[in-house]
């Protein structure tokens, strides 16, 4: 065994390649909650830097140490692109696209999921405790507990956990299962994916969960939800800086007179991005809203493009952009602005500030922190926010217009409702919404979770 008390095991490492050749910390609030944590605790992060770099070399970074997994560029079709994000994604996801079963994929998901648990058995110290991260991953809790029983293992799942019926198609489910029930504690978004899983040991493996626990070998792996968040104190920073206030105005300003909507996702299936866009088409076809009135900024950040689903999403999308603008726009105004672009914090902080209206409107999501994120912004209770349904942030955001993004109908009600209320209704509502992201930050998140892993283990 090695010499570290504390080890994260996540897909990606904590940092991006810099131009100068050297490292950056990634943004993002899963980084920034968790690594004071590894570094307090002189810990390692396990994890792959992006690229198809087989033979990168460990380094320390900050108070932690970087263990690289190398991946191949076979790996990175097969285990990533792949498995991970073809087969495991979409099913996780309500199924909303094909799931794609291959073997080879599942054989490489296996392989590179034993490097990962391999590296950290050998990293681990006597009785340290190790927090494996997301669907990637999911065998690896089995996988280092064969080896190394002495470990406290904790795994987060970030995104769904499907209902008993549609993990069941999945071939070879049963192995999955077992990666997961390898921990000691198995945490999720909402109560509902806990229920899903314990439900799930006893239709598949004859276990008789009681409660949030189940026995499985005369252990106790116990399931239990835990909702991820931001980091409030960073947004809430952007959101007074008079830069960002200031690109906020401007912004408002190039817009003209109209009434802004918002959408920020990664282009991906699961965010309900064509059904925003039939939406607000056909409120413009209504004459409910007009050009005059009303624009819709859509960033759309590019996202997994060698994965043939997320190309063709890409197609429908443009095409129904280029179809609204078409039909309903003029020379110098557009309906409807698409940015196929990546944007920085400070630059969403902006956009943010700027919108009438977010919409968020997954088909289902795991969390979805830009809804978080558009609430703790608005530091001048400004704003409104439409809502799917389907989001583990709907459980904790229902001062928001919640919707069914499924039905076109009620995602257009949600966004007049949200364009027609008065500014006093709608700062209540805010009100009360940032209150509860301020009580739910991420550093807790991280503490609960940690705490809870110490508690039943
Ligand atoms: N994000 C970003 N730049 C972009 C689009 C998104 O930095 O151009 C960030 C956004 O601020 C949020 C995260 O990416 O923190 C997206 O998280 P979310 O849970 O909403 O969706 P995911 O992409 O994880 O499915």
């Amino acid at each position: 065994s090695g010499t570290y008390q504390f080890v994260v095991v996540a897909n990606r490492l904590p940092v991006d390649a810099a131009e100068d050749g050297g490292w950056t910390r990634s943004p993002g609030g899963l980084v920034t909650a968790v690594h004071p944590i590894v570094r307090r605790l002189g810990g390692a992060w396990v994890g792959w830097t992006g690229g198809a770099d087989e033979e990168a070399e460990p380094f320390d970074f900050d108070g932690m140490h970087l263990h690289p997994v190398g991946l191949s560029a076979r790996d990175i079709d097969r285990f990533y692109e792949g498995q991970s994000n073809a087969t495991i994604w979409p099913l996780f996801h309500d199924a909303v696209e094909q799931p794609v079963h291959h073997r080879e994929w599942r054989e490489a998901y296996e392989a590179v999921n034993r490097r990962f648990a391999d590296a950290t058995a050998a990293l681990a110290a006597e009785g340290a405790t190790v927090w494996v991260h997301d669907y990637q991953l999911m065998l690896v809790p089995a996988m280092l507990r064969e080896h190394r029983p002495d470990l406290r293992i904790g795994f987060f799942l970030h995104i769904p956990f499907p209902p008993v019926e549609l993990f069941m198609q999945l071939p070879r489910r049963a192995d999955l299962l077992r990666g997961l029930l390898g921990a000691d504690l198995v945490g999720f978004q909402r109560p509902l994916a806990a229920q899903n899983f314990l439900q799930l040991t006893e239709r598949l493996l004859g276990l008789s969960p009681k409660e949030d626990r189940v026995e499985v070998d005369g252990r106790t792996v116990t399931a239990r939800a835990f909702p991820i968040s931001i980091d409030v104190d960073e947004i809430e920073e952007l959101a007074n800086d008079p830069e960002v206030r200031e690109q906020a105005r401007h912004l408002r300003q190039e817009l003209g007179d109209r009434r802004l909507l918002l959408g920020v996702d990664r282009l991906d299936y699961t965010k309900g991005i064509e059904q925003r866009l039939k939406a607000f088409h056909e409120l413009l076809r209504d004459g409910t809203v007009t050009n005059e009135e009303a624009v819709l900024v859509q960033v759309a950040t590019p996202s997994r493009l060698r994965v043939a689903q997320y190309q063709q999403l890409r197609d429908r999308v443009e095409l129904e952009v280029g179809r609204i603008n078409g039909e309903f726009g003029d020379v110098g105004r557009a309906p409807v602005h698409y940015l196929f672009q990546s944007r920085d914090r400070a630059e969403l902080v902006a956009m943010y500030l700027a919108a009438d209206v977010m919409v968020v409107s997954p088909l289902r999501d795991g969390m979805n922190l830009v809804a978080k994120e558009y609430v703790a912004a608005r530091v001048d209770d400004g704003g409104a926010l439409v809502l799917s349904e389907f989001t583990g942030a709907a459980a904790e955001l229902d001062e928001s217009f919640l919707v069914n993004p499924h039905d076109v109908e009620d995602l257009k009600r949600g966004m007049c409702a949200a364009l027609a209320a008065s500014p006093q209704d709608l700062a209540g509502r805010m009100r009360t919404m940032r209150a509860v992201v301020h009580e739910h930050t991420v550093d807790r998140w991280a503490k609960e979770f940690l705490d809870a892993l110490a508690d039943v283990s």
